[in-house]
């Protein structure tokens, strides 16, 4: 009796050492995969999307967008280092990059901070204030570690117990194939990939704004931004954007709970 008891506390302690918890947001998230294994195959998938698009330099939009992208990951950077948390963010690479479509209205962030927006999405952005609150959303999926948690999931999926027994052992682990790290990063339809979850995007958005606030962006741009997403997409939704995501009057009733939070950490960063 008393060895079985034991065996199985052991076995739930392993269990949820494989779990880890969202920033901010106190949910736990299945992780069998670390970031150690993920990063790197996604740093050099976005080197391939390099290769293959064709990435503005030298245009307002291109500096707009790195520079929004850096002040949001310093604002970041700094929050993590005031909660005593600065490794949380060591091995993040962070880059900020624009591709030249203009018929893909969709932005993206791989695992470990490698984003990229297309010149489709620009317009609805409008400005720099508009660009803050799709960056926000894309930094959050990536500090939330989103494509890890569906990597595992994907992984669980397949594979069930043995690849979870084999990491519990300490195997190598799986090796992640290419296109479930493009899922991972919930890149654009245009590459066949899919959408993150509703549960996915909410917890973005929420963190986004947080995030946009902390870098001095006024967050009460973003119901703005996605009032216009919606009016633009008229029914027929971008993936990343909208037909994953909550309806949109459920979105505008977050972000405007959301709000007086986000609002705080606004005054704070002025
Ligand atoms: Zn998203």
């Amino acid at each position: 009796m008393k060895k079985i008891a034991s065996l199985s506390i052991t076995f739930l302690a392993l269990f949820l050492v494989q779990c880890s918890s969202v920033p901010m947001s106190d949910r736990s998230q299945l992780s069998l995969i670390s970031n150690d294994k993920i990063f790197p195959m996604s740093y050099d998938q976005y080197e391939q999307v390099k290769k293959e698009s064709k990435i503005i330099t030298g245009t307002e939009d291109a500096r707009t967008v790195k520079r929004v992208g850096t002040r949001i990951q310093r604002a970041v950077e700094q929050y993590f280092a005031d909660q005593g948390q600065a490794n949380y963010l060591e091995d993040y690479r962070w880059e900020f990059n624009l591709i030249d479509n203009d018929s893909t209205v969709n932005a993206w962030c791989m695992p470990g901070g490698k984003v990229a927006f297309y010149t489709g999405i620009m317009p609805i952005c409008k400005d720099e204030l508009g660009v803050a609150v799709v960056m926000g959303h894309e930094i959050a999926h990536a500090i939330a570690n989103h494509g890890r948690e569906r990597i595992s999931q994907q992984y669980a999926a397949q594979f069930g117990l043995s690849a979870v027994s084999i990491l519990l052992t300490g195997g190598s682990g799986p090796t992640v194939p290419t296109e479930i790290i493009m899922q991972g990063a919930g890149a654009a339809t245009s590459l066949g990939i899919l959408a993150f979850s509703r549960k996915h995007e909410s917890e973005a958005d929420k963190l986004g704004l947080y995030f946009m606030a902390m870098a001095g962006y006024n967050p009460q741009e973003a119901p703005k931004f996605w009032e216009r997403m919606a009016e633009n997409s008229g029914g027929e939704a971008p993936p990343e954007f909208v037909s994953t995501h909550p309806s949109h009057d459920t979105r505008i009733a977050d972000l405007k709970a959301n709000m007086p939070k986000a609002m705080e950490y606004y005054r704070k960063s002025q």
